[in-house]
């Protein structure tokens, strides 16, 4: 069955950019009669800004965009990553690393596998991943096949932070594969780390989601709308008039809508454009 889902990082409230990853990845969800799950990506706490995630999730319920089952909270997780560590350790595939980026920009810029035959490090160290498997290819269901850049896809990426902290990329992926994920559908700004999450799902569970990225909204100076530039919050007092804004972000023509429909009615509607313009066939 699809399993699709909506990851946010609770650095602040949603703003239009990260409500069209939610409006989109929720439509591909229903559009293939699946299920949709919210994950609150708050593996890197110090960046979580206390708060953030009961806002996000209420933005979201404001917009009709309700999920299926409990929301779950990296935070909550560090055990489940920890095996995953362990099992990696077991099987000779992750090494100690103390090189700082200082160091690694002086050799190129590109990690270079240093520390690969140099353990044990002294403390404070990071954990990498020995990429023999590098996935530098994938075919998006929006923009097509991609080509990662050969060096970085076979890069050792870490897994564990020097700070004790789990990576974004093994979280991710352990997150994903436990939660039976078959749909990734999020932000074109997220391309990039596609070809290593690939190659981890590749050695953890045999297997790959299908992808899919969506357009990015930018501001007026072309930068994406992020947290870090201040993107506005979405006001939930403008709800249709905000979905039908994402739609039109998302390529769905809502004309025959107007801004004073019901969520529903409008959800209700993308749902059954979202099905024509990628040609789902509904389960
Ligand atoms: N947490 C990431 C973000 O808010 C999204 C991760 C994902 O969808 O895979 O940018």
């Amino acid at each position: 069955m699809y399993h699709g889902r909506f990851a946010p990082t609770p650095s602040g409230p949603l703003h239009l950019g990260s409500l069209v990853a939610a409006v989109g990845s929720y439509l591909d969800a229903h559009a293939h009669n699946g299920q949709w799950f919210v994950r609150i990506e708050d593996v890197d706490k110090p960046r979580a800004v206390p708060g953030a995630a009961d806002t996000i999730l209420r933005q979201l319920e404001d917009h009709g965009l309700t999920w299926h089952g409990e929301v779950i909270f990296q935070s909550d997780r560090d055990e489940s990553y920890q095996d995953y560590i362990n099992s990696l350790t077991s099987a000779d595939c992750i090494y100690q690393c103390d090189c700082s980026r200082k160091a690694i920009r002086e050799r190129g810029g590109i990690y270079d596998g240093y520390c690969r035959t140099r353990q044990p490090r002294p403390t404070p160290y990071a954990l990498r991943y020995i990429n023999s498997n590098p996935v530098n290819q994938f075919n998006d269901r929006a923009l097509g096949v991609q080509l990662g850049d050969t060096s970085t896809c076979a890069e050792d990426f870490v897994v564990k932070r020097r700070d004790g902290l789990y990576a974004y990329q093994l979280a991710v992926v352990v997150d994903d594969i436990e939660q039976g994920i078959t749909d990734i559908v999020r932000g074109s700004d997220l391309v990039v780390p596609s070809f290593w999450q690939l190659t981890l799902w590749q050695h953890i569970a045999k297997t790959e989601p299908r992808m899919m990225h969506l357009p990015l909204v930018t501001s007026n100076d072309g930068r994406k709308l992020s947290k870090q530039n201040h993107a506005p919050a979405i006001n939930s007092q403008h709800a249709s008039d905000n979905l039908l804004t994402a739609l039109d972000y998302l390529g769905i023509d809502a004309h025959e809508l107007s801004e004073t429909r019901q969520i529903d009615e409008i959800l209700a509607f993308a749902v059954q454009k979202w099905r024509k313009k990628w040609h789902i066939t509904p389960a």
